[in-house]
């Protein structure tokens, strides 16, 4: 095999392959760290991965957020306040018991979310309703013991990258309405990154613990596994009873706290790179890459000052972009092989015949195409960019429609799973329902109710019980 080739993997044949090569590959993760579920973030994918918090980062604090930092342990004694919480954590979160040395005066919980660490503090700052709302946010990381297999990005015991939001209200109105608020904002940012999602209401049984409700963004895998990307919480006001937030409002009256919170983390860049990249590696939307055009020289014995310098001057016009001229001592089609590998959306190459007619010639990293620009149209460049972007997010929306199937049998069911999301009618949400998601268990994971609701199912019967369907839900096979 050449070494030109060396890359190649088929990314649908073999998700799973080539998933983690273009991951070490491309300097995203080095995944050889030898503890479970914890990884090494390379140079790239470090970038890469701060570039896209950042957008949402910045999303929030647009929406009036604040950010803060809090402690990476917990006090025992604090973590366990809220019931329902605690038992949802007994087999993620993990305890600190000791030194090297000797027994801790108190166990301290390396956080796997940071609703208590929070809630505690804030217990002590809200005192009146004109404190209120209160929005603040965090990106740091997180420990969850994972008992499924892990994977580097998307399921991970230290997530390094969590950016978790939490607000408290005067009023459920208000709460709900910055669930709605919050939902905006994970559009945007799913939107940005070129990420198609299905926002689905979880069922009761599958309730975050201690919250009233949430709601999932959920995505597909090219193996037609399905990802959650974040989800967004209503809290109501366990959080606030258990750890005493009240306030006074107008009325004079004291009163518990309504409370929300979402997050997502750095597995939405997993989902990025699965689905935009194709069998030479990565593909990236113009705004985020590390990188957005590298510049190529193919340098001729004799002339190759005069490229190399015509190569600084392209460069230097183009400096409102993130550019790299790459003058390494490897030959351009190594150049070529590393660049597409790493997603770079615009790669400009530059020989003699380029510099003898003042252009450029350009090649797109999405499709093959390869475009001659006089060096009086470099401001084409950013159209160019812009034209890659769309052209990736009309291929990502296209493949996902396809990835959403309906069933109205298991045999149709078992079929079409496979792909991706299948609607299926179903009898309820509530406890009876959650019977009928049991015995589906072997196949798929009923995740819920589309969001915005759906037209209710007429005449349609629960695919599992044969009862009258109320409702359509979503199954999917999940990470
Ligand atoms: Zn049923």
């Amino acid at each position: 095999m050449s070494k030109e080739k060396e890359f190649e993997i088929n990314k649908n044949k073999d998700f799973s392959k080539w998933y983690l090569k273009v991951l070490r590959k491309a300097e995203i993760i080095d995944d050889r760290f030898p503890a479970k579920g914890m990884y090494v973030y390379s140079w790239y994918g470090l970038d890469l991965i701060k570039k896209c918090i950042s957008i949402l980062e910045l999303l929030l604090k647009v929406h009036k957020h604040k950010e803060e930092r809090y402690p990476t342990l917990i006090p025992y004694s604090v973590f366990m306040k809220e019931k329902k919480f605690f038992e949802g954590f007994q087999g993620e979160a993990y305890l600190v018991t000791k030194t090297l040395k000797k027994e801790l005066d108190e166990p301290l919980i390396l956080r796997p979310t940071s609703e208590t660490a929070m809630y505690y503090m804030w217990s002590m700052w809200i005192r009146s309703y004109a404190q209120l709302p209160l929005k603040i946010f965090q990106t740091v990381n997180i420990f969850r013991c994972e008992s499924k297999m892990t994977r580097p990005l998307l399921r991970l015991r230290e997530v390094i990258f969590f950016n978790e939001a939490h607000t408290a209200h005067a009023t459920k109105e208000e709460a709900e309405e910055q669930i709605k608020e919050a939902i905006e904002i994970y559009r945007k940012f799913f939107d940005d990154l070129l990420i198609p999602y299905l926002i689905i209401k979880t069922p009761k049984w599958d309730t975050f613990a201690g919250a009233l409700y949430n709601y999932d963004f959920l995505t597909v895998l090219p193996d037609g596994k399905t990802l959650e990307l974040g989800s967004v919480i209503n809290l109501g006001q366990n959080f606030g009873k258990a750890f005493d937030i009240k306030f006074q409002d107008k009325d004079g009256k004291k009163k518990y706290v309504w409370q929300t919170c979402y997050g997502i983390a750095e597995r939405v860049v997993g989902a990025l790179i699965s689905i935009h990249g194709d069998n030479k590696g990565l593909r990236l939307p113009f705004e985020i890459a590390p990188i957005q055009i590298v510049i190529i020289p193919i340098l001729k014995k004799d002339e190759e000052k005069e490229i190399l310098n015509y190569c600084e001057n392209i460069k230097n016009k183009l400096s409102k972009f993130r550019v790299l001229l790459d003058e390494s001592e490897r030959t351009p089609g190594e150049k070529f092989n590393i660049w597409e590998l790493k997603g770079v959306p615009i790669r400009i190459e530059i020989g003699l015949r380029e510099v003898k007619n003042n252009e450029i010639t350009i090649s797109r990293r999405d499709i093959k195409e390869r475009i001659k620009l006089k060096i009086n149209e470099l401001e084409r460049v950013e159209e160019i960019g812009k034209e890659i972007t769309k052209n990736l997010k009309k291929e990502a929306k296209k493949w996902f429609e396809g990835r959403i199937k309906y069933a109205e049998n298991l045999e149709e069911l078992k079929k079409n799973i496979k792909e991706g999301f299948v609607k299926i009618p179903f009898c309820s949400i509530d406890e009876n329902g959650k019977k009928c998601a049991e015995k589906l268990k072997e196949i798929c994971e009923i995740v819920g109710t589309l969001y915005p609701e759906e037209n209710k199912p007429i005449n349609k019967k629960c695919l599992v019980c044969g009862k009258e369907a109320k409702v359509y839900v979503y199954a999917c096979r999940s990470y």
